[in-house]
C-alpha cells in the first residue's frame, strides 16, 4: 500500500481510491475533507491519470499552492505543477485569455476589482445624471453582481418585468439602464470584473459548443473543494465541464455555508444527488482538528439549524478545557483581556504567536485588539483589511503598468491622467470620457488622436495631454525589450511617482515610498519563481496574479511569527491551536442585519460554527457590555449563541452577568409597562424566559409585537434617596455611560464608584452627578 493511504482512516480511504463518477463527500468541520480531496489528487496521478487532465477548485490561491506542495511530496514536483488548480477566478481567467476572443474580448483584458468597478460605477451614474444618494455605487454594484451571478445579462434584464418592477419599487429605476452602460463600458475598456470572469466563462461553454467539448475532454477529473460555497454561475461551470465524463468529486459541510449574501447557494450541495446519476454518498465523522469539547461545542450550536443534512461529528481527541467565556465592559477592556490572555499562554505554555488567531464578525472589530496588541508588544498580521495590493500608492503603480498592457482600460488611465500632477482637471477627464462615450472609442485612443475630434478643450490641456500620449507610448516601446522588472522600474521614475511620495516627507510618505519598493522587489521575485518553474513571467501575467490575488496572497515574506487577526468569513478551512472569537454580542454576532429571517439567521449560526471549529485545542468567547458603534457608545447583550452551547462545555471566566433591562425589547405580556428602574428591585429577573422569548420563541416575530422600555429619567434626589445601585447603567451629562461598581455612604454623602467607557473609572457624589438611569 502507498504510503500516503496510511494517514487516512477508513472512510477517508474508500473516497481516496473511489474510481469513477460522481462522488460527493459530506462531512463536517476538521473531519479530513480538504485532506481526502489532496490525497485523491495525488492518487489518481499515481493512478497514471495526466495532471493536465485534472481540475481543482479551491476557496483561495493559498490553499490550492498547499495543496499543490502536499501533492507534490507524494508524486514529485514536475508532476504536480502541471495539474489545473487555483480558484474558480484564477483558473477560469486563465481560460479566458486563450479563448475570450470568441467573445471579443482581447487576450490582454484587465481585471477591474471592486474598487474600479465601483469608480465606474461612479462615473457611470454621474454621467446619467442620477441621484448619487439613491443610486450608491456599492450598493449599485452588488446588485450587478447578484444579476451576473444568475446569469442574468442585460438583455435577460430587460425582458423580466419582475426585475424592473422591483428596482422600480426600490426607487432605482434606471437600475437596467446603469447596468447596461456597465457592461458596455466594461467590455469597450477591454476589461472584465470579477463576476464577469463566472458569466463570461458560462457564456463560452454555451455559445461555443466546441470550446465547450475541448474542455471537457480536457478535464477528466474535476475536484471542488468547499462545495457548499459555490454560486449559481460556479455551479453551472462544473456542471458543464462535468457533462462528459462526469468524473466529479466534490467536498462540503453545509453547515458551513457562510456566503449566500454573495451569491452561494447551499442547494448546491443539498441537490448534488438530484443533479447527477449514480452518485456515491461518503461520510466523514471523525473530527481530527478538535478538543472533543470544541466539538461537542459546536455541535450543540449548529444543531439549533432546521436545514441542514443528517451527520454526527464525533472525535477521538481528548475532552481538553472546556470552552472559556469572558464578559468585560467595554471593548477596550475585551482587546486587553485577548491580548493578556494570549501573553499568559505563550508564556506559560511555550506557544509561538501562530499558534493563535483572534476572530471577529466584522472589520471594524480590529481596531480595539490590535491597540492591546501593540501596547503588549505582540506581533499580528491583519487579514483582509486593505491588503498590500489594495493601497493608493501600490493601485497608482500598477495602474500605469496595467495601462501600458492594455490602453483601452479606462480606470487605469483614469487613475494615473493626472497623478503625478500635471494639469490636467477633472472636467477635461469627463469631456472625455462623454467624448469616447459618443465616437464609441476609447479615452487613449481619442488621446492617440485628439485633433481628429470635436471636443472642447484648450490648447495648453491639448499639449499636456499629448505629452502623456507619449510618455505611454514610449513605455509600451519599452516593454518589448525589457522584463518586468525593468519596465516596472522605468515607469515609477520617469512618471515621477516615486518622486512625488518622497516629497510629501512625512512618516507615511516614506512608508509609501517604501510599499512601492516592495512591489518591485515582488515583481523580481515573481520573475525568478515563473523562470524556475518555466512559467510565464511577463508583466500581463504578473498583473493578473495580483488581480486575482487574495488577502492571503499578499502576505509579505516575513518570517517574524504572528498573530492572526481575520473575519470568520476568511478563517474558512483553516485550523488554529487557540482561537479567541471576540464580540459575541446581539446585533454584532448574528448581525442586526441578518435577523430577519430564519434562513439569514442561520447562516449566522454557521458562521459561528464555523469559527469555533476552527480551534484545536482552546477556544475562547467574549463579549463586551458596551461597544461604540457608528460613532456612538451603544449597550450590548450577549449573544444567542452564547446561550445555545450546552453549559456543560463551557467554563464562565467572569460572572454570568445579570442583564440589565434597558434597550431591550421585552415581551410586554410578561411584564406590562412598569418602568424599568422599578422592575430592578423586584425578584431578580428572569434572564432564560426573556433570552427564549427573545430568541427561540419570538425569533421571527416582527418586532412591533415587543415593546421597547424607553430611557426613564431619574432626577438626582431621587437617585440617591432609593435607586442606584451596582450593576446599573447611567449617563453622565460629561463622561458619557458607565456601570456603576460601588456605593458607600448613605444620604448627602452617598458616592458611586463608576466605569465610564470615555474616561475610565470615577467616584462620584451622587447629590451633584448629574446621572441618568439608562
Ligand atoms: P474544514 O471543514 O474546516 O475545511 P476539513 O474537513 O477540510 O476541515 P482538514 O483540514 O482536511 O479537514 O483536516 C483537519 C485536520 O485533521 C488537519 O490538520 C488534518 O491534517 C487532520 N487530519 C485529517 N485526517 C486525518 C487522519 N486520518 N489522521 C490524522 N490527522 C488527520
Ligand atoms: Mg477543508
Amino acid at each position: 500500500m502507498s504510503t500516503y493511504l496510511k494517514n487516512l482512516n477508513e472512510s477517508q480511504k474508500a473516497a481516496v481510491l473511489h474510481k469513477n463518477g460522481p462522488m460527493i463527500i459530506i462531512a463536517g468541520a476538521g473531519s479530513g475533507k480538504t485532506r481526502v480531496l489532496t490525497y485523491r489528487i495525488a492518487h489518481l496521478m499515481n493512478q497514471k491519470i495526466d495532471p493536465f487532465n485534472i481540475l481543482a477548485l479551491t476557496f483561495t490561491n493559498k490553499a490550492a499552492r498547499e495543496m499543490k506542495n502536499r501533492i507534490a511530496e507524494v508524486v514529485g514536483s514536475s508532476e504536480a505543477k502541471n495539474l489545473w488548480m487555483g480558484t474558480f477566478h484564477s483558473v477560469f481567467a486563465r481560460i479566458l485569455r486563450s479563448e475570450g476572443h470568441h467573445l471579443g474580448y482581447p487576450s490582454n483584458f484587465t481585471i477591474y476589482d471592486t474598487q474600479d468597478a465601483v469608480r465606474l460605477l461612479s462615473s457611470i451614474i454621474k454621467e446619467m445624471q442620477l441621484d448619487k444618494d439613491k443610486y450608491k455605487p456599492k450598493q449599485v454594484l452588488s446588485r450587478i453582481s447578484s444579476f451576473k451571478n444568475s446569469l442574468i445579462t442585460v438583455k435577460a434584464y430587460f425582458n423580466d418585468p419582475e426585475l424592473i418592477e422591483a428596482d422600480k419599487m426600490a426607487h432605482r429605476p434606471k437600475m437596467g439602464e446603469i447596468y447596461h452602460q456597465y457592461v458596455e463600458r466594461c467590455f469597450k475598456a477591454g476589461a472584465m470584473d470579477f463576476d464577469d470572469l463566472l458569466l463570461r466563462t458560462n457564456e463560452l461553454l454555451t455559445r461555443f459548443p466546441a470550446v465547450l467539448a475541448k474542455y471537457q475532454d480536457r478535464f477528466k477529473y474535476i475536484l471542488v473543494d468547499e462545495y457548499q460555497d459555490t454560486n449559481h454561475s460556479q455551479y453551472l461551470i462544473v456542471r458543464a465541464l462535468a457533462d462528459r465524463f462526469q468524473n466529479i468529486c466534490v467536498v462540503g459541510d453545509d453547515s458551513q455555508s457562510i456566503y449566500a449574501f454573495r451569491g452561494a447557494n447551499i442547494q448546491n450541495i443539498l441537490n448534488f444527488q438530484r443533479d447527477y446519476e449514480n452518485v456515491d454518498i461518503f461520510k466523514l465523522e471523525q473530527n481530527y482538528r478538535s478538543t472533543n469539547n470544541i466539538v461537542q461545542a459546536a455541535n450543540s450550536v449548529i444543531e439549533k439549524n432546521k436545514t441542514k443534512l443528517d451527520k454526527e461529528v464525533w472525535t477521538e481527541n481528548s475532552a481538553g478545557p472546556k470552552v472559556k467565556v469572558m464578559r468585560t465592559y467595554t471593548e477596550a477592556e475585551e482587546g486587553r483581556f485577548v491580548a493578556s490572555s494570549i501573553f499568559e499562554n505563550k508564556m506559560n505554555l511555550q506557544l509561538k504567536n501562530s499558534d493563535f488567531a483572534i476572530l471577529y464578525r466584522t472589520n471594524a472589530q480590529s481596531r480595539a485588539i490590535e491597540d492591546a496588541l501593540r501596547k503588549k508588544d505582540i506581533k499580528y498580521k491583519i487579514y483582509g483589511g486593505l491588503s498590500f495590493y489594495q493601497r493608493k500608492e501600490i493601485k497608482d503603480t500598477l495602474a500605469y503598468l496595467r495601462l501600458l498592457i492594455n490602453p483601452k482600460d479606462e480606470e487605469a488611465l483614469k487613475r494615473v491622467i493626472n497623478y503625478p500632477a500635471r494639469g490636467i482637471g477633472t472636467t477635461t477627464i469627463d469631456k472625455l470620457s462623454v467624448a469616447a462615450n459618443h465616437y464609441k472609442k476609447s479615452i487613449f485612443e481619442l488621446l492617440t488622436n485628439l485633433n481628429n475630434y470635436d471636443i472642447n478643450i484648450n490648447g495648453g490641456t491639448k499639449t499636456k495631454l499629448n505629452n502623456f500620449v507619449t510618455m505611454i507610448q514610449h513605455f509600451q516601446i519599452e516593454a518589448q525589450s525589457k522584463n518586468a522588472f525593468e519596465v516596472a522600474d522605468l515607469v515609477v521614475k520617469q512618471t515621477r511617482l516615486i518622486r512625488d511620495l518622497e516629497s510629501d516627507g512625512t512618516p507615511e510618505g516614506v512608508s509609501k515610498v517604501e510599499n512601492v519598493q516592495e512591489l518591485l522587489n515582488g515583481i523580481k521575485d515573481f520573475i525568478e519563481e515563473q523562470k524556475q518553474k518555466e512559467e510565464d513571467d511577463s508583466l500581463a501575467f504578473f498583473l493578473e496574479d495580483v488581480a486575482l490575488a487574495t488577502d492571503f496572497d499578499s502576505e509579505k515574506k516575513d518570517d517574524t511569527p504572528r498573530i492572526s487577526l481575520m473575519t470568520i468569513h476568511l478563517a474558512k478551512g483553516l485550523e488554529f491551536p487557540y482561537v479567541y472569537i471576540v464580540g459575541l454580542e446581539e446585533n454584532l454576532f448574528p448581525s442586526a442585519m441578518s435577523m430577519n429571517t430564519r434562513s439569514e439567521l442561520e447562516e449566522e449560526r454557521r458562521l459561528f460554527y464555523v469559527a469555533l471549529t476552527r480551534a484545536e485545542q482552546q477556544a475562547y468567547l467574549s463579549y463586551a457590555q458596551t461597544r461604540y458603534r457608528w460613532g456612538k457608545l451603544v449597550d450590548c447583550e450577549p449573544s444567542r449563541f452564547l446561550e445555545e452551547i450546552d453549559d456543560k462545555y463551557l467554563e464562565y471566566l467572569t460572572e454570568k452577568r445579570q442583564e440589565p433591562v434597558q434597550n431591550k425589547y421585552i415581551n410586554e405580556d410578561i411584564f406590562g409597562s412598569v418602568p424599568q428602574n422599578k422592575i430592578r428591585f423586584k425578584k431578580p429577573i428572569q434572564r432564560t424566559p426573556i433570552k427564549k422569548a427573545a430568541t427561540a420563541k419570538v425569533e421571527f416575530r416582527p418586532p412591533k409585537k415587543l415593546k421597547k422600555i424607553t430611557k426613564t429619567k431619574v432626577s438626582n434626589s431621587n437617585l440617591f434617596d432609593n435607586n442606584i445601585t451596582v450593576g446599573n447603567i447611567v449617563e453622565h451629562t460629561k463622561f458619557g455611560k458607565g456601570e456603576v461598581l460601588s456605593i458607600e455612604g448613605t444620604g448627602a454623602n452617598q458616592k458611586a464608584e463608576i466605569r465610564f467607557a470615555s474616561v475610565g473609572v470615577k467616584k462620584l457624589l451622587l447629590q451633584f452627578a448629574k446621572l441618568t438611569i439608562i
